[in-house]
């Protein structure tokens, strides 16, 4: 693991890489208490070349820094944390799996680590950052998730910390995704609002492929990134670009109601619909649990071809069968 420490008299300690212990914690310790702590996660993928590459990791170190600031623990230079994280790597490059559908994960975290009780902004700030292997995510294939839309459950809200990687986002979801489960769904569309906005996916980005009502012409659509809604993910980022350099259908971030899904389903007009992120790359969706309907969403009908674009084009660069892209980094 890695460890670095900053207090307001010192600054950041210097970084170290050691075997992997538990941390010395008083019971009082703020983090526990009030959640003031962020966290990131990101991978190391083994290329087809034998060389590790993270995925856009900059992009990662920057969201944490975002988060850190919200959460009034103490800043650092994105770009000294990534060094910091690559030499990790290369220490642990024995557990990056050596296969393409494996990774390594890397959660880097930070807490507010001192022992006091009141509530107040961070006085002491703990990063660490732990690793540890994962198997593919689809071992049996793709599956397509069945959804939970309930109006009654929202992720986030205006002004909140929604576009944040704060624990306090993540522990309230836990007890939907169980009611979800026992509605048979494998996951949550966070709704918001009065007119029931789509936002996420689980802990995803969301995209549908349809064609547009007026035109008739196939577009992809995702959630704008307004008002701390959500979660400005990475691979979403890097779906939308590839969307505009691919140049073949219209790209469009704006809000989307969860009525103009079903009326898209209902239509025939929706053609697939996928969530995304660092977890799964990207997810097919096969229905949607909403007001006492189940709606069938299409995604997999005809194998999914724009998602499974994305899939190929994504885990072509992190696993390196394209040899160099400016969103590898090779550690
Ligand atoms: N939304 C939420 C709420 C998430 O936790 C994640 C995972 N970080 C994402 C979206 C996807 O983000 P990324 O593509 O950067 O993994």
């Amino acid at each position: 693991m890695l460890v670095a420490r900053h207090t307001g008299p010192t600054g950041w300690s210097r970084p170290r890489i050691e075997p992997i212990r538990c941390l010395p914690l008083h019971p009082a310790t703020k983090a526990l208490h009030y959640a003031l702590e962020c966290f990131e996660g990101l991978k190391a993928y083994w290329g087809v070349d034998g060389r590790v590459r993270l995925f856009r990791p900059l992009e990662n170190m920057k969201r944490l820094r975002a988060s850190a600031e919200r959460a009034t623990l103490a800043s650092f230079d994105p770009g000294e944390l990534l060094d910091c994280l690559r030499q990790l790597v290369r220490t642990d490059l024995a557990w990056v799996p050596r296969s393409q559908e494996g990774a390594l994960y890397i959660r880097p975290a930070m807490i507010a680590s001192e022992p006091r009780i009141a509530i107040g902004p961070a006085e002491e700030t703990t990063l660490f950052i732990i690793t540890g292997p994962v198997g593919p995510y689809y071992p049996t294939g793709f599956k397509p998730v069945t959804l939970l839309a309930d109006p009654e459950f929202a992720r986030a809200w205006p002004g909140g910390a929604g576009r944040s990687k704060m624990g306090s986002n993540y522990g309230p979801t836990c007890r939907i995704q169980l009611l979800a489960a026992e509605q048979g769904c494998q996951q949550v569309l966070w709704l918001f609002g009065p007119e029931h906005r789509i936002t996420e996916v689980g802990t995803m980005n969301v995209f549908l492929f349809w064609r547009c009502p007026s035109s008739g012409r196939p577009q992809l659509v995702t959630p704008a990134l307004t008002e701390d809604l959500i979660l400005p993910g990475i691979t979403r980022s890097s779906v939308l670009e590839l969307a505009r350099q691919w140049g073949d259908w219209e790209v469009i971030e704006r809000n989307v109601t969860m009525p103009e899904v079903a009326d898209a389903i209902q239509s025939g007009r929706l053609l697939e619909m996928f969530g995304c992120g660092t977890a799964c790359v990207v997810n097919p969706v096969g229905a949607i649990r909403y007001q006492g309907q189940l709606l069938q969403v299409p995604t997999m009908s005809e194998g999914a071809p724009v998602t499974m674009r994305f899939f190929k084009a994504l885990t072509d660069i992190q696993y390196g069968r394209i040899p160099q892209h400016p969103w590898a980094d090779i550690v």
